[in-house]
């Protein structure tokens, strides 16, 4: 999914809404920090908030698409507007990890001009927690010292991540994830079945867009044919190498969930709240913790991104010592 067309989703609305509310009522802040409950992209909904908010002739939640601000901000043309955001490396395709402090500066430096057009200025930044320590520190006397018709929004999935001096002079606006009906009324009408929307839902841990995106990719798939392979890996008929270099062409975060998963549905099962099906027979508090630590390790491991062979190590390091742990007897 295109997440960085101006879109919105049903449970943004509210934001919406109230940003509406308060630019009529003339009350907009100066500064604006929403925080999304999902770890998905939202840049679109930082360009369609921002549509919206500099759209001439709204109609409730719809911007006109005819009005000056409208027609350039959809061409991308809009000199009024910027979105400060990790930028992409042209030769190595990567995305980079932080925003930088150039970038930041150049922000600065838009905000201090005049405007262009009389409207409102308004500049964005995604994902805010991956500021550089120096580029918040240079944000923030932008923020001590707002400029007159100036939104400044800082989007992010995580704002304990932000240093506090700037939290603190932000509004704080939260996007929620959907409650459960919501979420698969939603999934449905993306054309999965009851019983896809369902069980997605679950693998995303209740928000839909991960769903989705789990779904496109077929991750369900991909959980049983691991099951099969770590069967087999327990049991001593497959080589942690061979398990893991085709789990490695897997996308990172689809990877780091479906190892999450295994450890969350062991730890589970150790920890003795599953009273139904197949309780392991010594489950025990200490293998619970062995495994708890385990998975905050793996969170960690896996994060590492630059290339395969890192990966590869990390992730069999990983499965390793889950083999230890479940095949070790409990004293
Ligand atoms: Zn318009």
């Amino acid at each position: 999914m295109d997440g960085t067309s101006p879109r919105y989703l049903p449970w943004q609305e509210n934001i919406l809404r109230r940003a509406l509310k308060l630019k009529r009522q003339r009350q907009l802040p100066h500064a604006v920090m929403i925080e999304s409950a999902s770890e998905q992209d939202i840049s679109g909904f930082a360009r369609y908030l921002s549509l919206l908010l500099l759209c001439d002739d709204p109609d409730d939640l719809s911007a006109c698409a005819n009005c000056e601000a409208c027609r350039m901000m959809l061409a991308g043309t809009y000199s009024d507007f910027r979105l400060v955001t990790l930028e992409q490396d042209e030769k190595s395709k990567k995305i980079s990890k932080n925003i930088k402090i150039e970038q930041i500066r150049d922000l600065k430096h838009e905000v201090s001009l005049t405007h262009q057009y009389d409207r409102l200025k308004i500049a964005a930044i995604y994902p805010a927690e991956a500021m550089s320590t120096a580029g918040a520190n240079a944000l923030l006397k932008t923020l001590e010292e707002p400029a007159a018709a100036v939104l400044l929004l800082l989007l992010t999935h995580n704002r304990g991540r932000i240093p506090i001096t700037l939290r603190s002079r932000c509004q704080l606006w939260t996007i929620n994830l959907p409650n459960r009906a919501q979420a698969l009324d939603w999934l449905r009408q993306q054309g999965l079945s009851p019983q896809d929307a369902a069980s997605y839902l679950e693998f995303g841990g209740g928000d839909p867009v991960l769903a989705l995106h789990l779904q496109r990719n077929d991750y369900a798939a991909l959980v049983t044919s691991f099951k099969a392979r770590f069967g087999q890996f327990l049991r001593g008929e497959l080589g942690v190498s061979s398990l893991c270099r085709e789990l490695v062409a897997t996308e990172i975060p689809m990877l780091r969930r479906l190892v999450d998963l295994t450890l969350n549905a062991y730890c589970y099962q150790s920890s003795g709240v599953d009273s139904g099906a197949n309780p392991l027979p010594e489950a025990n508090r200490q293998r619970a913790q062995r495994l708890l630590d385990l998975r905050q390790r793996a969170q960690n491991q896996l994060r590492v991104e630059e290339n395969n062979l890192d990966l590869q190590l990390q992730l069999e390091d990983v499965l390793i010592s889950l083999k230890q742990i479940l095949t070790r007897r409990s004293i």
